[in-house]
């Protein structure tokens, strides 16, 4: 449909021709003008209130969705924030951790020299009750040697990594006391060890009696009965009759027995092939074929056989020939 206004000689209407389709007669319709103004002008003004008031609106919503954006931007911030705090409070704990398993691996590796001491000890020498013990505790120390720090965190939340060092620190806690212990305890069993060792051992190196004043040396000398040259094959020993007389080394009794040069007197053969002799004694304490230790009393010290006094001579004999005793005393 077309309109179109033709101008009439009334001035207050006007005519609006309606052209319909070609066969069809053309339509007049005779408004007034003021009408023909008024119309699209209301139609005009009640447009462009609703666009003005759709701006408005869209403008809200536009400020609305701003504000919720912006809130949401620093929630968003907050937890960045937050999870830039959790990240370096656990590359701190990691730190921490990764230095506590430096020292403990340096206190783990002194507790494993001093064990593995200990074992060289005990595959040599015995199956004492206590170091069977020992050597298993230190074996159950093995299960925590995987210990360490892990880098496998990254897949887990914050909360259980915190948890995880947390178990990881305790656990670390609980390893240091392990080792406070351990090492109080190895160095006492070892020096046990050691004292057995040393009982046990067959080099003849204990002193053999409580006085240490010697009266004559090995080597030549002039023989105190007949004023002569002569080899002296031990050393004398200051003692009183009845003082105690200890085996120099473990061994086994070969000889005890009593002659007009020797008085009483005791052979000792230790493991290593030496001999240790003890003559002019007041008392044997021991029988022959006793095996003895290192330290053990075996008898008294006095003044029988071939002697001018209360004393011990002490010899030690090496493949049938006596050496001097001394350096081998401790
Ligand atoms: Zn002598």
């Amino acid at each position: 449909m077309k309109t179109a206004s033709i101008g009439l000689p009334n001035p207050k209407r006007m005519t609006l021709l309606v052209l319909r389709d070609a066969n069809q007669p053309v339509k007049q319709l005779h408004v007034s003008k003021p009408l023909v103004i008024a119309v699209p002008l209301i139609a005009l003004l009640s447009i462009s209130g609703l666009i003005i008031s759709l701006q408005i609106q869209s403008n809200q919503t536009i400020g609305k969705l701003e504000k919720q954006i912006r809130s949401q931007d620093l929630r968003f911030e907050a937890v960045v924030t937050d999870k830039d705090a959790a990240i370096e409070r656990l590359q701190n704990e990691v730190i921490a951790l990764s230095s506590q398993s430096q020292e403990m691996m340096d206190r783990m590796e002194r507790v494993t020299e001093l064990e593995s001491e200990l074992q060289k000890f005990i595959d040599k020498y015995g199956n004492g009750e206590d170091f069977g013990k020992l050597s298993s505790m230190s074996w159950d120390m093995d299960e925590n040697d995987s210990l360490g720090v892990g880098g496998e965190f990254i897949a887990v939340h914050e909360n259980e990594i915190e948890q995880l060092a947390l178990d990881t620190r305790n656990q670390f806690e609980e390893m240091s006391s392990m080792l406070d212990e351990m090492e109080k305890h190895v160095p006492i069993t070892l020096k046990k060890a050691r004292q057995t060792q040393y009982t046990l051992s067959g080099t003849p190196s204990e002193w053999p009696t409580l006085s240490k004043r010697l009266t004559s040396n090995f080597g030549y000398r002039t023989d105190p009965f007949t004023g002569r040259a002569s080899f002296h094959a031990g050393i004398d020993i200051a003692g009183k009759t009845g003082d105690p007389v200890y085996a120099a080394g473990a061994g086994k009794v070969i000889t005890t027995a009593k002659d007009g040069s020797h008085g009483k007197y005791i052979i000792i053969e230790h493991p290593g092939g030496l001999q240790s002799w003890y003559l002019h004694l007041s008392k044997i304490s021991i029988s022959e074929g006793d095996t003895v230790t290192k330290g053990e009393r075996i008898g008294s010290v006095g003044s029988t056989g071939r002697s001018t006094g209360s004393h011990l001579h002490f010899e030690i004999v090496k493949q049938d020939k006596a050496v001097d005793p001394l350096p081998y005393l401790e």
